[in-house]
């Protein structure tokens, strides 16, 4: 059945392409420039009227530009590097750890160096130190730091930090991938900004690429013959435009390949198994607000805080300097969730009361956003984690079945998944997976 569909569409297909690829985030736009280079035929199918996906930089809301979605190069070692050395991009080192605030459970709002040496519980969750046991296949993180001994305070700090940072609340994570993901991390230490944009990563991908615009794939049919793909525009009803290649690297989000948008065929079952169950896109959400004045002594030089409340991770991405303060609430898990069900108005009053705790005093407001990442119809979510008892469904989702390549950040191993660098290296590896496939 699925044969016949492929030569239909490709019956009646646009002349297209050695290669489709589907989407055009980091993940599609690498591959596609890798295979591009390697001299195919190439055309990025994108929902959106820009690329980059959950890469998205603001210019209107401050001089300088403000991360709606990824805001920094996790590594000193990432595979971003390269780009960014390529491109020479300036690049700063963020002193998040020692300078932050961070108010502790007794409401004490210390620097981070003063509250590790304060509070040993605190000091222990920073660094993630796990002793060598094991954790079970079916085991969350909750449940697993609860059996390796840490305490109700530990845990407390691990879902308002570590946890918020990987998405999800630590009952919802599994710890075998957790674990698995701090002890594999190849890339080094430290968070660098890019002051004059992250957009300028996708943006070089993208250059002298054939990426269709404004294009949302509906349908997929893998055949022998290659791959048929049907495409709508994406911002209103239109006919439909068939496309035809001999292969088509899949780089959709988890979140869209899970919400039945896309109809595949073969489905998504036959092709997948149970990795797309094993996979969840974490509820993520910023708020990011233009403040009047600044939170803090500018002399301070506070540019991240870790506050009670939700959301628990704040900093500002205004250069050291500015008289624009930009501060962005960053939570995850049932506290993005709750906010969510507020609505935007009055989510960001109740956000922001969390960072007015920290610094002590009201602050009033200029202009402010919400970005609710799980709202988004091209991301549906912010990004992926392994569901408890799951580990190795990221390796199930990347594994090819020709003539469909699988990337993502999804599909990435579980040391970088969740990244941009770790949606590069997917990029990269579907390509090579392509290219030894067309013998190219
Ligand atoms: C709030 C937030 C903060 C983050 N912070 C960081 C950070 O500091 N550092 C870091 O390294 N990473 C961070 N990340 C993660 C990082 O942004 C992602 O891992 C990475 O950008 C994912 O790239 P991708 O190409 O896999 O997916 P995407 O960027 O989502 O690309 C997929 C593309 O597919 C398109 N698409 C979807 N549906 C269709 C369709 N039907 N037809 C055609 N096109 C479609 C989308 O529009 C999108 O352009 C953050 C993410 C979020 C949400």
């Amino acid at each position: 059945m699925a044969v016949d569909r492929a030569r239909e569409i490709r019956n009646a297909a646009t002349p297209t392409a050695d290669a489709l690829v589907l989407g055009a985030g980091v993940a599609g736009l690498e591959a596609g420039r890798a295979l591009r280079d390697a001299g195919l035929r190439v055309v990025v199918l994108e929902a959106r009227d820009r690329v980059g996906g959950r890469v998205w930089t603001d210019r209107s809301l401050a001089p300088h530009p403000v991360e709606l979605g990824a805001e920094v190069v996790h590594g000193d070692r990432a595979d971003t590097w390269g780009l960014v050395r390529r491109l020479g991009l300036r690049t700063r080192r963020w002193p998040k750890q020692d300078e932050s605030l961070v108010q502790l459970e007794d409401g004490r709002v210390l620097t981070m160096r003063a509250a590790r040496a304060a509070d040993p519980d605190y000091d222990a969750t920073r660094t993630m130190a796990l002793p060598g046991v094991a954790p079970g296949h079916d085991e969350d993180l909750d449940a697993y730091l609860r059996r390796v001994g840490w305490t109700g305070d530990q845990r407390r700090h691990v879902r308002r930090a570590f946890a918020n940072a990987a998405g999800d609340d630590p009952q919802r994570l599994s710890a075998a991938a957790i674990v698995d993901g701090l002890t594999s991390d190849d890339a080094g230490e430290g968070d660098f900004r890019l002051p004059d944009g992250q957009d300028a990563l996708p943006l070089a991908l993208a250059s002298g690429l054939d990426v269709r615009l404004g294009v949302a794939v509906t349908r997929v049919v893998a055949g022998p013959d290659g791959v048929g793909v049907v495409t709508r525009p994406a911002a209103a009803d239109g006919p439909a435009t068939r496309w035809h290649a001999r292969a088509a690297v899949v780089a959709l989000p988890l979140g869209v390949l899970q919400s039945g948008v896309v109809a595949f065929e073969p489905g998504l079952d036959d092709l997948k198994g149970d990795a797309l169950a094993g996979l969840r896109m974490g509820p993520v959400i910023k708020l990011v607000y233009r403040l009047a004045a600044p939170p803090f002594d500018p002399g301070a030089g506070v540019e991240a805080v870790y506050a009670r409340g939700a959301p628990p991770m704040w900093w500002t991405s205004s250069p050291p300097g500015s008289d624009t303060p930009i501060w962005t609430g960053f939570v995850s898990g049932d506290g993005a969730a709750d906010l969510l069900r507020l609505g935007p108005e009055v989510a960001l009053r109740r956000a922001l009361s969390a960072l007015e705790e920290a610094a002590g005093r009201p602050l009033a407001v200029v202009e402010g956003r919400v970005v609710a990442w799980p709202d988004d119809p091209w991301a549906r979510g912010g990004y992926s984690h392994v569901v408890p008892g799951h580990h190795g469904a990221r390796q199930r989702l990347a594994a090819p079945t020709p003539p469909l390549y699988w990337a993502g950040e999804a599909t990435a191993p579980e040391g970088c998944a969740a990244t941009v660098h770790g949606a590069v290296r997917s990029g990269a590896r579907a390509a090579r997976e392509v290219l030894a496939a067309l013998g190219s």
